[in-house]
């Protein structure tokens, strides 16, 4: 009984979705759409049964330009000794990665239709779809203006939600609508919100239905599906079922490396279409799975740990401990640090400079002192803040000191770290020794 209720609407639907292909969105013929319809399973509860049907499943192939990772590179390795190496920047792998996905740490727009729904619905959209930021590097900015976004999003009381897939919205020439939310109203439960909107905008980052996944065994009762599909009001060929039910995707464009029941991108399943008895609940939220796949295909920036060393600018056994840490500043910005340090008990006299190049021939520069008799003319510590897109990389951090007679000389030695140092860098010199006693 249950079963029945369950796919008569999902047929019906099906069966007019030739019509509706053509008729409301006929540029849609031949794009990927994601069809969900809630069925109503028993008096107690209202359950959102996602399934894709009526779908061309075959993926676009040679159209998407290429993911871009280069927001989720490491910065280039810095040896103990200062030097950067000029190859050895490694990648991160990109597991499970699809055509259809966006680029790592992209900001993607999203348009909220204002004709229907309500601001209490468009404000649950934001608030749920932004739960994908938490799990994957990702954004979502909401605009006002439908021309400057990719994810156009409609409400309507259809009864039926879908959305394209990833990128496929990038070829939308007309500016139709790519995501579809068929049954909020003002008596929507929030767990319905918030599973269907965490589904939906699952599809608009790339991923999809869990149940296609080549990964999942599902014992299906397969006489029982054709020969309840094939009846009335269906009528459905066993085609039309194999592509619908049994199709899996391949193995290049799944959502995992192993099947997940309880992924947001699962929909349920009634145990009286599986040969086992094997049924799947509806899931409210995302599974560990989710999270984890999530973040292979969009990992956050790698984080490395600290670059340390010591620099020896070759001058009377100079000794300055250098530290680079990752993402403490403004990430436009990049943090330089001067100390006067200590080695063996013995403090570093006199004065020291740092010298950073800046575009146009202009330099940063930061000294330290600590000689004079004047309290408020030492300096035993200063830092600088630099806009990142001020610093002349192609040069080097030049060192000063006081040599004989308290002259201040430019050292020979260039620490050449400039390009190594990503926005968001701070950079600690410690200058320790000065002499070669
Ligand atoms: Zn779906």
């Amino acid at each position: 009984m249950f079963k029945k209720i369950t796919f008569t609407g999902l047929i019906l639907f099906c069966l007019a979705m030739s019509v509706l292909a053509q008729r409301v969105q006929p540029q849609k013929v031949g794009k990927p759409v994601q069809l969900e319809r809630p069925v109503k399973l028993n008096q107690a509860i209202l359950v959102q049964d996602p399934v894709r049907m009526c779908v061309d499943r075959y993926p676009s192939t040679g159209n998407f330009p290429p993911r871009d990772n280069s927001q989720v590179q490491p910065p280039p390795r810095i040896n103990a000794d200062g030097t950067v190496p000029s190859v050895g920047v490694t990648r991160q792998p990109l597991a499970g990665e699809t055509m259809k996905m966006w680029n790592p740490g992209q900001v993607i727009g999203v348009y909220l239709s204002t004709n229907n729904g309500s601001e209490l619905i468009r404000q649950k959209v934001i608030t749920y779809a932004k739960k994908w930021e938490t799990i994957a590097n990702i954004k979502f900015s909401f605009t006002n203006n439908i021309n400057d976004a990719q994810i156009k999003v409609e409400f309507s009381d259809d009864n039926r939600s879908w959305s394209w897939i990833g990128r496929d919205v990038l070829f939308n020439p007309l500016g139709f609508y790519t995501m579809h939310f068929g049954w909020f109203d003002s008596n929507t439960k929030e767990t319905e919100f918030k599973k269907t909107i965490l589904h939906e905008f699952g599809h608009a980052l790339g991923f999809i239905h869990e149940h296609q996944s080549p990964a999942n065994n599902i014992q299906w009762n397969k006489p029982e599906v054709y020969k309840y599909y094939a009846g009335p009001p269906n009528n459905w060929s066993g085609i039309e079922v194999d592509i619908n039910l049994f199709a899996k995707y391949n193995a290049g464009s799944t959502n995992s490396s192993r099947y997940d029941p309880k992924s947001i991108m699962h929909y349920s399943i009634d145990k009286g279409l599986t040969l086992d008895g094997f049924t799947v609940g509806v899931n409210y939220d995302f599974s560990p799975m989710d999270i984890t796949f999530a973040r292979q295909v969009y990992p956050f920036p790698f984080k490395p740990g600290n670059s340390s060393g010591l620099l020896q600018t070759g001058d009377d056994c100079d000794m300055v401990d250098f530290t680079v840490e990752y993402d403490v500043v403004a990430s436009d910005k990049i943090e330089f640090i001067l100390e006067l340090g200590k080695r063996n008990n013995v403090a570093v006299t006199w004065w020291k400079q740092i010298s950073i190049p800046l575009r146009n021939n202009r330099k940063q520069e930061l000294w330290v002192q600590n000689h004079s008799l004047i309290a408020s003319e030492n300096l035993t510590w200063t830092n600088a803040l630099i806009n990142v897109n001020d610093l002349d990389k192609a040069n080097g951090i030049a060192f000063w000191k006081a040599k004989a007679f308290g002259v201040h000389t430019l050292l020979g030695y260039r620490w050449n770290v400039l390009s190594a140092l990503p926005g968001g860098s701070r950079v600690r010199l410690v200058w320790k020794n000065d002499s070669c006693r």
